[in-house]
């Protein structure tokens, strides 16, 4: 049967844009793209690049007083988002473009429609048209999942972040994990009072302990108000005689001369938490996190398996129940990282266009959480290697040179993990500024296999903070 492509790619995030490019600039195939949104997908668009960006913007707050300390005369100045988010959406526009010549550079012909799967080996678009295609790739990535609660449309979501016409004084956001901790500490930055509420009983659940209870306390200190075992009861507009009814929230004071509710688009929200709390917020920001975007794609109609929460199901190869079809990145739920998504379109293309069969390595994968402080890890947890086997921990924290110096409270860890069987390092977590970088290059040394004795053998970079993962000489403690 003649089709129209080899393949389809429905979603142009980084995996889809990805896999489409190299089976058609490498491989030589005839490919097609579908994205109903903007090029670059969650990444570039909504999620890591434009949050990164605002995490070096909230990282200014801090600098005047620290180089106060070092001798210099320079004054706290004021943030302003007007200026600061025209320049994020210009690079965000930029960015854009870039992929867009990326795939037209690799003879990939683009759709800006929405697709959705017909049978095994059609797309429909949203303009009407049909295509047909050897292969059809899945990558539409995922969405922010609203919590399940009366009157949650009065929240937003990390989509909306970027859009805000003014940032809220007094925001509250709900969740422990990657998102809600990171804009926790972005938003504190920029001059919002955060509040955060987590429902369990320590924030970044499956992370190592002593990492995650370190990065806690850090966020406390610098004064986010974070709430472990907290959740809402009850959320109403400010103004409505539910509201009025909940009771009165304290009167609290404009410390920063943030705007109010009334510019963000929702008005304030009156909210009742589960530790008796009743308080009014300017924005509820709900990071509870991911959903993928399955709904309405027409895969089960066709026998593709979709998990609980609508992910796709699929093999080693990403080749989901009908054989043409495959799917990559978030829409997965496997490990929803960028640099994964890139692998698993990278390894689809050697399976499916170099016939060389390639199974997606999800198996020691270094990540940051760029908190502040930042967190790097790879490998196990403490509590995972302790469960799997007898180990070493090696574990220091200290005050770096730079923050003692300019007497900040501030503390880095550096942790091992070591198998007492084989010396083999298990796991790695860093906190401490940086730490993102630190892990990249600590991740092939533990992803070769490196021991406790390969680290030791390894010369310290003096002075800085990342020497301490190679002078660590003394367990403190075996398990
Ligand atoms: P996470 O799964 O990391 O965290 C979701 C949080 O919301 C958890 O703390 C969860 O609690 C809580 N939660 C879920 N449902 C509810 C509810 N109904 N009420 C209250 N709390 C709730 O998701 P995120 O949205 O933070 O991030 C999604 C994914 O995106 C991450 O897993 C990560 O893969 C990726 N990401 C990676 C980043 C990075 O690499 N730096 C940055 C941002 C995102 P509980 O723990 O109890 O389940």
């Amino acid at each position: 049967m003649e089709f129209d492509y080899d393949l389809f790619v429905i979603g142009g995030g980084s995996g889809g844009v990805r896999a489409a490019r190299v089976a058609a600039g490498e491989a030589g195939a005839k490919v097609a793209l579908a994205e109903e949104d903007r090029y670059g997908g969650t990444c570039v668009i909504r999620g890591c690049v434009p949050k990164k960006l605002m995490v070096f913007a909230s990282e200014y707050r801090d600098m005047p007083a620290s180089a106060r300390a070092y001798g210099w005369d320079i004054q706290d100045g004021s943030f302003d988002w007007d200026t600061f988010r025209a320049r994020l959406h210009a690079e965000l526009d930029r960015l854009e473009g870039v992929y867009r010549n990326l795939l037209a550079g690799s003879g990939v012909e683009t759709f800006d429609a929405r697709a959705t799967v017909k049978d095994a080996h059609t797309v429909t678009l949203s303009t009407g048209e049909e295509k047909t295609a050897k292969h059809i790739l899945i990558a539409t990535g995922g969405r922010p999942h609203w919590p399940d609660m009366p009157n949650a449309h009065l929240g937003m979501v990390s989509d909306d972040i970027f859009h805000l016409e003014k940032l809220p004084k007094r925001i509250l956001i709900v969740g422990g994990g990657y998102i809600a901790c990171e804009f926790a500490g972005i938003l504190h930055g920029l001059g919002c009072e955060v509040t955060q509420f987590y429902r369990g009983a320590q924030i970044l659940r499956g992370f190592d302990d002593e990492a995650r209870g370190l990065i806690a306390d850090a966020m406390k200190e610098r004064g986010i108000d974070l709430h472990t075992g907290t959740t809402i009861v009850e959320m109403h507009c400010v103004g409505t005689a539910e509201a009025d009814a909940m009771g009165q929230a304290p009167v609290e004071e404009v410390q920063h001369g943030q705007p109010g509710y009334e510019e963000i688009g929702k008005g304030p929200v009156r909210v009742k938490a589960t530790n008796g709390t009743i308080r009014d917020f300017d924005a509820v920001f709900f990071a509870t996190g991911r959903t993928p975007n399955t709904e309405g794609l027409g895969l089960e109609e066709l026998g593709v398996e979709l998990g609980r929460n609508g992910a796709v199901q699929v093999d080693e190869y990403s080749q989901t129940k009908v054989p043409s079809i495959y799917a990559i990145g978030d829409v997965t739920d496997r490990v929803n990282l960028t640099p994964v998504a890139i692998r698993e379109g990278m390894a689809f293309v050697n399976t499916v266009f170099h016939g060389n069969p390639t199974p997606v390595d999800h198996d020691l994968i270094p990540s940051a959480v760029f908190t502040q402080p930042e967190m790097g890890t790879v490998g196990l947890t403490e509590e995972q290697a302790a469960e799997q086997e007898e180990i070493e921990v090696y574990c220091t924290s200290f005050r770096p040179m730079q923050s003692a110096f300019a007497e900040q409270p501030d503390r880095v860890l550096m942790k091992l993990i070591v198998s007492k069987a084989s010396r083999k390092v298990l796991g790695c977590h860093i906190v401490a500024p940086g730490a993102g970088e630190m892990i990249q290059l600590a991740g092939i040394a533990v992803k070769m296999g490196a021991t406790k004795e390969d680290f030791d053998r390894t010369v310290a970079v003096h002075p800085t903070m990342s020497e301490e993962i190679v002078t660590m000489r003394n367990p403190t403690r075996s398990r």
